[in-house]
């Protein structure tokens, strides 16, 4: 690889060749967990998972990608550097294993959206249903405009105009949060985190419950990227400055650790993040969960992409130029084709993976 962005896979079938042949060469377990459902071109769309380290660890650090599915394309291409260039079991305590979970949501990746085959965000998805829905007054005041049923000049003045007004009256986190926390209503609409537990999050917590091999202590870094300045990190956690979790993060990663709870990282507080399905799922056991975040455009360039993808693949022809012209810029406000971006991102995802090992790993 003569440009670190070159390692960035092509596809969802070709990503996940890559991964496998990269965990295969080092002798890693391997794993499937295949979901009901098959992409456009008839791909079967897994969850693979690649476990390097002791058969009963005491901790294991979990690198996932692509809960976000077409994020995943920066998620995996981090994945593989980690296992051909970092990966050294030399560095790593004898009791500490690494498990590296690849696209949580297949069906996103191969299709390049974010969402998955129920058009739900699963990073809103973890949480009790119906009961811990939470009810988002502002997407409620404004989802007419955030869905609308046409896609078109007017539409889009429309939607500026409300959200200028909602910003006017509530403030401009206020919007923030609406438009992003998540939503249970509008099963067609953007940021829907879903009426049940979702393929991938029953998978998740399965993974997270037998995967991590009964080990106490869990690291849980999850890539993303599409938030936050153009190629910088962001680790965030959901948990409040002062809680154990949150400290540990800031122990180990500096202020590159942010709280959503404390209000200076580049996220609101969410609804159903994969933080709760871990605190299910391995209950008992110190758990830090951090979402590892590349920022890509302004937010709000991510949110029209958002919105016209949800607006093509409800009542637009995916097919048509118009229909490719959405498609296309959804991956590129996810993933930027500029290949300073693609290697900036892989050059710090290793600096984020190596202190990960040294504070957590290392023996
Ligand atoms: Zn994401």
């Amino acid at each position: 690889m003569s440009s670190a962005g070159g390692a960035f896979p092509l596809s969802y079938s070709g990503a996940r060749r890559t991964f496998r042949a990269s965990a295969d060469a080092l002798g890693a377990r391997l794993d499937a967990i295949a979901i009901d459902k098959r992409s456009h071109r008839g791909e079967e769309l897994t969850i693979d998972t690649a476990y390097l380290g002791p058969d009963q660890p005491d901790r294991v650090l979990v690198i996932s990608s692509g809960i976000h599915g077409v994020e995943g394309f920066a998620g995996s291409a981090i994945q593989v550097e980690f296992m051909r260039r970092r990966y050294d079991p030399a560095r790593l305590a004898p009791g500490a294993g690494v498990l590296i979970v690849h696209a949580l949501n297949p069906y996103g990746f191969s299709e390049l959206r974010r969402v998955n085959e129920s058009n739900v965000d699963l990073n809103r998805n973890f949480l009790a249903h119906p009961e811990g829905h939470e009810p988002n007054a502002g997407y409620a005041a404004l989802a007419d405009v955030i869905n609308p049923t046409e896609l078109t000049s007017e539409s889009d003045a429309a939607c500026r105009e409300r959200f200028r007004t909602y910003a006017r009256e509530h403030g401009q986190a206020s919007l923030q949060s609406a438009l992003t926390r998540g939503q249970y209503e509008w099963k067609d609409g953007v940021q829907f985190g879903g009426t049940a537990d979702e393929a991938s999050s029953v998978a998740l917590r399965k993974i997270a419950a037998e995967a991590t091999r009964d080990a106490e202590d869990v690291m849980w870094l999850d890539f993303h990227t599409g938030l936050g300045p153009w190629g910088e990190v962001e680790l965030i956690s959901e948990y409040a400055p002062g809680s154990p979790g949150f400290d540990r993060a800031r122990e180990w990663f500096g202020p590159a650790a942010r709280s959503t709870v404390g209000g200076d990282s580049v996220s609101v507080a969410l609804c159903g993040t994969i933080e709760r399905g871990l605190e299910t799922a391995l209950p008992g056991r110190r758990v830090t969960p951090l979402a590892a975040e590349f920022g890509t455009v302004p937010s709000t360039r991510t949110f029209w992409a958002m919105r016209a993808d949800n607006w093509l693949h409800h009542h637009g022809d995916v097919e048509s130029d118009r229909g490719r012209a959405i498609r296309a810029e959804l991956l590129e406000v996810f993933c930027p084709a500029d290949p300073a971006w693609r290697s900036q991102v892989l050059g710090i995802a290793d600096e984020v993976l190596k202190t990960a090992i040294d504070a957590f790993a290392a023996p």
